[in-house]
């Protein structure tokens, strides 16, 4: 099945238990538009090379389209109308008063191979192209995989190069709200790099109060990108136990269950990336030689007997050839997508609760919502100010979707799900 289908059979499912007309839902199953270019990159080297870029608006039903841009040689149109479709539904959840908005965009690019330069050139050229396309009130984009504030800087400057001489009635303190993941400096929110990973804390922490759960509990990360690595630190300073983390290249496990000290592993990480400042690579592994036998693969990583599993990286890694083996109690997604519709009918039959996507990560896009918010209205809050709020608008979510998951006897994501229909169908009159 591919990964669009996939994503609509919980949309499908949730219909099942919040009826409404067909119409509708096909309406929900299907992006308003779809945006696909392509253009020309420069090479340091002279050479010319072209790339792809995506953009898809999914539906604006509740506010301007919203969501990341990602960066990856494996962005295709599947992948990109599935992380639209699912930011409809976490804008949604979230409750973001301009949120409804949806749009996820990516270039097919692997940007480990580009120069910093490069990657500058291939962020203002795929900005030139989607200028028409964006805007504070119609699509605002943000970070997504490999994409961040530096990135984000670059767009909104030639965003706003490029709409400078036709009469746009934005005003122009407004322009900024063009994206958000903004560095600071540049009109980005206070907590907005570790919003998605502090967000997916305070989910956690309210559902082992709910499930009575006492910690030291042991988790395994897979991912140390921004959501994983900043997910690994809240919860080492928290009192769980971070057992196992990977990227890339692969994992590292500390079999006594000890867990490490996050502080070294992200110093580490730190130290041996290159490019620093716009993604990390080096690694992981290289701590894990310390810990020798502890050098796992991606793949064992998530069969690890731990009480929390984390996928923090990529799509469709919990699979039905996998599922069977998952030996954690909980599967927290802070991935977009990470656990296919098959894998969730295995691993709901073996009684593992999965706290789905479209809750557990919504943090980044909460944060983004306020960064608008204060460009908008030009203020600028504090970091407390952002925290506490942030994790008022997370409980709020977790709360009502308990609610359902205990109401209709369902499980959390299609509780989720059920919830977000409820809003969209509330803003078209339904
Ligand atoms: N890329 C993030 C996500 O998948 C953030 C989107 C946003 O802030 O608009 O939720």
């Amino acid at each position: 099945m591919n990964i669009f289908d996939s994503a609509l059979l919980r949309l499908k499912k949730a219909a099942k238990y919040y009826h409404l007309p067909d119409w509708f839902i096909k309406q929900l199953s299907t992006p308003e538009r779809t945006i696909e270019f392509n253009f020309l990159l420069k090479r340091d080297s002279g050479k010319i090379e072209m790339r792809r870029g995506y953009r898809v608006q999914y539906n604006n039903l509740l506010g301007p389209y919203k969501g990341g841009l990602r960066y990856h040689p494996k962005v295709d149109m599947d992948e990109v109308k599935s992380l639209a479709f699912w930011m409809m539904i976490k804008n949604a959840v979230a409750d973001i008063p301009f949120g409804g908005g949806k749009g996820k965009g990516g270039i097919e690019v692997d940007p480990r191979s580009l120069s910093e330069k490069e990657l500058e050139r291939l962020t203002r050229q795929f900005t030139k192209e989607l200028a028409p396309n964006i805007g504070p009130f119609m699509d605002v984009p943000a970070p997504d995989v490999n994409t961040n504030a530096k990135i984000m800087d670059w767009i909104v400057d030639e965003y706003v190069r490029e709409i400078k001489d036709q009469k746009s009635k934005i005003k122009k303190n407004e322009l900024k709200a063009v994206v958000t993941g903004k560095s600071v400096k540049n009109g980005g929110s206070k907590g907005r790099e570790e919003a998605t990973g502090l967000g997916g804390f305070f989910v956690l922490e309210e559902l082992i109060k709910k499930l009575k759960f006492k910690k030291p509990l042991t988790v395994a990360i897979q991912g140390f990108g921004n959501v994983g690595s900043n997910i690994a630190s809240i919860l080492y300073k928290n009192g769980f136990k971070v057992v196992a983390v990977s990227d890339v290249h692969g994992a590292i496990y500390d079999k006594s269950d000890k867990g490490f000290n996050i502080d070294l592993v992200r110093k580490c990480k730190e130290e041996k990336g290159f490019l620093s400042g716009c993604y990390c690579i080096g690694s992981v592994c290289d701590l894990a030689k310390k810990y020798n036998d502890g050098l796992i693969s991606n793949e064992e990583l998530l069969e690890l007997p731990v009480d929390i599993l984390i996928p923090a990286a990529l799509e469709n890694v919990v699979t039905d050839k996998n599922a069977k083996k998952i030996r954690a109690k909980i599967v927290f997604e802070m991935a977009n997508g990470p656990t296919t519709a098959e894998a969730d009918e295995i691993l709901n039959k073996k009684g593992i609760m999965v706290l789905p996507d479209v809750l557990c990560n919504s943090g980044g896009v909460i944060v983004s919502y306020f960064e608008w918010l204060q460009n908008i209205k030009g203020q600028k809050w504090s970091l407390a100010k952002v925290n506490k709020s942030l994790q008022k608008k997370m409980k709020e979510s977790f709360e009502e979707i308990w609610k359902i998951h205990k109401e209709k006897k369902v499980n959390f994501r299609t509780a989720a799900y059920i919830l977000a229909l409820q809003r969209l169908a509330h803003k078209a009159g339904l």
